[in-house]
């Protein structure tokens, strides 16, 4: 890639954000698999869904009521003759004579002649109901115009239409409208597997009892979890020790997925031994830092293996740091190597509750929590012990921006936050 030598060192917030956003765009996206439409939420489709038909493929009422000419209504209150109904799936057959109505369903196809549908609110029936035989009339009290309370067919798409794109990742709605296209079978692309490799001689396995100077290796979870978030396909590696051979072994196993994902020994300490374990197989390194806390030592390359590429996160090891790192530069890249065009990132604006004092230089993504009504959104960051504070992390909703350049920002100020899966 060409950015990579000129960007690589310690590098800004943007820089580091925009080598992201430059390598995603050359990224190819794997191969596609047709899936059941269900199993495809949360993942990334591969093929144009195309409407099979106008959209609505008829006239459709938006309100019970009945259905008229509006040239009819020339003066209110107008009473016109009812001569017949029509329901929901139903067809109407033939025309609404001039000067009568037809009594229409919420989603039924307005009968031709009829060019508005006039809310049974304003109405009242004259002589028995609609459904019986005797002759019915009906008073409207309000006049409308052509179109009222009718979608036009074709409306909304014509048939033949692309009405999803590959490329988008399919929530609840893009699973409704291919639902509604056909679709009971959809073509969406592979999930990319992303190992991830927790070093540290510190660490034990979740389920082990630690020793009085260990730690339980959270990271793995925190990442695994992350990873299947943003449509990867999570393979947990065992704990590297700080041991460079050992490290190198494990790293080699983690080439074989799509991306690999490192956590901890990537800080100036003696034993922090990923950048150099790293190097010896020939990696290339995009940035080797960020100005950013949590989460400064990030680092961000590539290797080549055989004829692949698998990009490399060297995340510090600290679990915010770890979390806040994956959200602002893994993500964009697993989500591209599962074929999706990645997300902005999903920021907003919140009033500060309680003033924040920091220090200048760093671009800082503090754990905050987002809250308030529709009017007044306010954030508030949370008091933590540092990176580590696992606890400041699992109550956070969002992240608190404070720009490199401020050393405080006041009570009451528009800030930025960056939300969280
Ligand atoms: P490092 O980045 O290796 O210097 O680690 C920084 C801090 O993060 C240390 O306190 C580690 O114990 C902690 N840490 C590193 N890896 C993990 C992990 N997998 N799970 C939980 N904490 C970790
Ligand atoms: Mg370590």
């Amino acid at each position: 890639m060409s950015v990579t030598t000129q960007s690589a060192g310690v590098v800004s917030f943007e820089q580091a954000y925009k080598t992201v956003l430059e390598y995603c765009r050359q990224i190819t996206p794997p191969p596609a698999e047709d899936v059941p439409l269900l199993e495809a939420l949360g993942r990334v489709l591969a093929a144009p869904v195309l409407a099979d038909r106008d959209f609505p493929p008829f006239p459709r009422a938006t309100r019970d009521g009945y259905a008229l000419r509006a040239a009819d209504l020339k003066t209110t209150p107008a009473t016109l003759r009812v001569s017949g109904q029509v329901k929901a799936g139903a067809a109407y057959a033939g025309q609404v004579p001039l000067g009568e109505a037809v009594e229409i369903m919420t989603g039924a196809a307005v009968p031709q002649g009829a060019d508005t549908v006039v809310m049974v609110e304003y109405t009242s029936l004259r002589n028995g109901s609609a459904q019986s035989e005797a002759e019915v009339e009906v008073e409207i009290q309000r006049s409308a115009v052509a179109g009222e309370n009718i979608v036009p067919a074709g409306a909304e798409a014509r048939a033949g239409q692309e009405i999803l794109s590959p490329g988008m990742r399919l929530g609840p709605a893009q699973i409704a409208m291919a639902a509604g296209a056909g679709k009971a079978r959809i073509s969406v692309y592979r999930r990319p597997r992303v190992a991830i490799l927790p070093t540290g001689d510190e660490l034990v396995e979740v389920a082990e009892t630690p020793g009085p100077h260990q730690i339980r290796n959270s990271n793995s979870y925190s990442l695994a979890a992350q990873v299947m978030v943003w449509g990867g396909e999570p393979m947990r590696l065992p704990v590297a020790p700080d041991e460079e051979s050992k490290l190198i072994t494990l790293i080699q196993a983690g080439l074989s997925a799509d991306m690999l994902l490192l956590s901890g020994g990537v800080s100036m300490g003696k034993f922090d031994l990923v950048e150099q374990a790293l190097k010896s197989l020939g990696a290339e390194f995009f940035f080797t830092g960020a100005l950013i806390q949590p989460g400064r030592p990030v680092v961000f390359g590539e290797v080549k293996v055989q004829r692949r590429r698998v990009p490399f996160f060297g995340l510090p090891g600290n679990p915010i740091s770890t979390m806040v790192t994956f959200d602002l530069f893994a993500r964009p890249v697993l989500e591209a190597l599962g074929g999706a065009v990645p997300a902005r990132l999903p920021s907003a604006k919140a009033r500060l509750r309680k003033a924040v004092k920091t220090k200048t230089g760093l671009t800082r993504f503090l754990p905050a929590i987002l809250e308030g009504g529709l009017d007044d959104p306010e954030v508030e960051a949370i008091a933590w012990q540092g990176s580590g504070d696992l606890l400041a992390s699992a109550r956070a909703n969002c992240y608190l921006v404070v720009p490199a350049d401020r050393d405080s920002i006041a009570a009451g100020e528009m800030v930025t936050v960056v939300m969280r899966a």
